[in-house]
């Protein structure tokens, strides 16, 4: 079977992956280790010309932190909606606050051009780099400017509020106060995807498999590879299918079967699942972890890795950061 994305639904446009945090639980690995680079109005302008051509009406702006370049950001939500399409919010972890005047300043801008909408990150991942009094005068300022507050995750501000709002705690301080268990609660209230940083941070959590028990649990195709729901294009003009981050086809090349002499690993993957991608790196003689995997992602993401490490040039195998910077 060839993976072939005709039509995409809704998604979202990567500005950057350069972060001011470094997020236990990040599906991207970002950091403030990754290279300083954020998405050119060219590059942009491609992706959105392809998406908008495969049906695409709305989309989300998300990073690392999109409000790291200002003046970068508003030119692309300008260029967003030369296109047409709804913006439907940019997310942010509101590190950039720094009082309320000049913060409303800014929203009032981005207001004038469009913006409606603010994705606010609010999660004790987050409040390990972020005061929390940071994320309230970012919500009052784009409140007071008009702009709405989609709360990323409303449920977590009582248990952040336990704790002092003007400087960070680590995730032990709050396991100090709810108990060892608190990530494992945490896994089950938040939209996890078992990818980037998360894979090491619930893996307690987990009952191991043997790598024979998941090969055998794992017999198919990853399929989710062609779910188009909540996709992604980045600043490097790649679509991460699924929301497998770490792999990527270049957005010229949507809208047409995928060449499994381009992209090897995302063909086996989609048409023979894990047990593809295990038997392609036992020929370049990966050597699984004796202890077991508590998911076929954290086997698929540890020989991606293998094999990125090797320098074998798997274009598909992107962005390059997403691998440079996952232990940073
Ligand atoms: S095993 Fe790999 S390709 Fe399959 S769903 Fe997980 S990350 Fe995606």
């Amino acid at each position: 079977m060839t993976l072939y994305i005709k039509k995409l639904n809704s998604g979202g446009l990567i500005t950057n992956y350069f972060c001011t945090s470094r997020c236990r639980h990040c599906l991207y690995n970002s950091s403030p280790y990754w290279p300083k680079e954020y998405i050119t109005d060219e590059i942009a302008d491609k992706n959105l010309s392809i998406i908008k051509k495969l049906g695409v009406n709305t989309v989300h702006v998300g990073g690392g932190e999109p409000f790291l370049r200002i003046e970068r950001l508003k030119s692309i939500v300008k260029l967003v909606k030369s296109y047409n399409i709804y913006l439907e919010y940019i997310e942010t972890n509101s590190s950039w606050f720094k009082d309320f005047e000049s913060t409303c300043k800014i929203l009032e801008e981005f207001y004038s051009i469009g913006l409606r909408t603010l994705l606010v990150s609010i999660s004790p991942f987050h409040n390990e780099y972020i005061p929390f009094c940071k994320v309230q005068g970012v919500i009052r300022a784009a409140q007071s400017v008009g702009i709405e507050i989609f709360p990323w995750k409303q449920e977590f501000i009582s248990d952040i509020l336990k704790l002092d709002p003007n400087t960070t705690h680590s995730l032990d301080e709050f396991k100090s106060i709810f108990g060892d268990r608190y990530l494992s609660y945490i896994e089950s209230n938040y939209w996890i995807i078992p990818g980037g940083r998360a894979l090491k941070t619930f893996r307690p959590f987990h009952n191991l498999m043997s790598l024979e028990e998941l090969l055998e649990n794992n017999r198919y195709g990853c399929y989710e590879l062609e779910n188009v729901s909540h996709f992604h294009v980045d600043l490097y003009g790649n679509y991460i299918p699924g929301l497998c981050a770490g792999l990527a086809i270049k957005v010229e090349d949507l809208s047409k079967p995928i060449d499994p002499k381009k992209y090897p690993i995302v063909s086996v993957l989609y048409d023979k699942g894990i047990n593809g991608l295990y038997d392609f790196a036992q020929t370049y003689s990966f050597k699984p972890k004796k202890e077991g995997y508590w998911t076929k992602c954290e086997l698929c993401n540890e020989i991606r890795s293998f094999l990125f490490n090797k320098k074998l040039g798997f274009l598909e195998l992107a962005p390059s950061g997403y691998y440079k910077y996952n232990n940073k």
